[in-house]
């Protein structure tokens, strides 16, 4: 769910960033800009739905939401711990505006800051790992990466001759009667979803994208205004559909766009000429973007 899709400053027709991430019944929250509260509304996102928060820096765009949408998790007295990341060097920026005006708490916020490559959080639905990005204050990009499962194989099955609660034994079991799981079934791989937001090209950038079934990027910037992108830390739609192209992503979520640009289109053109050929979106605020179906 995109919740707003403006770089700097909101426009008339962009709210600041905001993205919010279903994962099997969990949701996750990324980087809220001002105004995020506001566009939960808009967008039928409740306090309740939000399980875990990313920050990727500590930039207005990407943060000023904490404060409202922290005090409103309060309000709102959602029942589950919320888990809060960003960059640990940016801890006072988040006491702030976690402490921004007063209020009553009544959630369990539990502030689990990013200072390393490498796997965050475990859960049975997913990893979630950060990797450092290039940007003139220090950020994280996101990555959740679902566990392999196994797909059972219906003419498979019917040739070894199990049936009925077999089934589930053999998926438990990992054998029976000298039938492995194996001959039976085939792997199933994890989906993996990306977050990057303003950054330069890096290491990172593409460690992130690989083999994702969701890629969200920044592409502030179009291609003519490379250099801008450089000296500010950022991406151009063709260098974000390049490492798409390369990481062999299969949906790709352009956002993040500098207000200096009138036509969107124009991102989706320079995305194609770039030669990425999967699934593409150029966002607007309150987009409603579906994981591809697994493979
Ligand atoms: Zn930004």
């Amino acid at each position: 769910m995109v919740l707003g899709t403006a770089s700097q400053v909101p426009t008339r027709h962009r709210n600041h960033n905001g993205y919010l991430l279903r994962w099997d019944g969990e949701g996750i929250l990324f980087d809220p800009g001002e105004g995020t509260q506001r566009q939960m509304l808009r967008a039928g996102v409740a306090a309740h739905d939000i399980d875990r928060i990313c920050v990727t820096h500590f930039h207005g765009d990407h943060s000023l939401g904490l404060a409202g949408v922290i005090q409103r998790i309060n309000l709102d007295k959602v029942p589950h711990p919320v888990s809060a990341h960003y960059p640990r060097s940016g801890q006072r920026f988040f006491d702030r505006l976690r402490y921004a005006t007063a209020y009553r708490e009544t959630v369990a916020l539990l502030e689990a800051p990013v200072d390393t490559d490498g796997p965050l959080v475990r859960t049975p639905g997913y990893t979630l790992e950060a990797r450092r990005l290039s940007h003139p204050v220090e950020a994280y990009g996101y990555r959740l990466v679902e566990p392999d499962g196994r797909r059972m194989l219906p003419d498979r099955l019917a040739a070894h001759g199990i049936e009925g609660p077999d089934v589930g034994r053999i998926q438990r079991e990992g054998s029976l009667n000298g039938v492995a799981l194996e001959d039976v079934s085939e792997v199933r791989r994890g989906q993996r979803f990306a977050f990057v937001m303003d950054t330069r090209l890096c290491d990172g950038v593409y460690a992130l994208a690989e083999g994702c079934d969701m890629l969200v990027i920044e592409s502030t910037f179009l291609d003519e205004d490379e250099e801008l992108a450089v000296d500010f830390g950022h991406l151009t739609a063709g260098q974000a559909a390049r490492v798409a192209r390369e990481a062999g992503v299969r949906h790709l979520v352009l956002t993040h766009f500098s207000q200096r640009y009138p036509d969107p289109e124009e991102f989706e053109r320079q995305a194609r000429a770039a030669g990425y050929e999967a699934d593409l979106t150029v966002a607007r605020d309150l987009d409603r973007v579906p994981l591809p179906k697994r493979r």
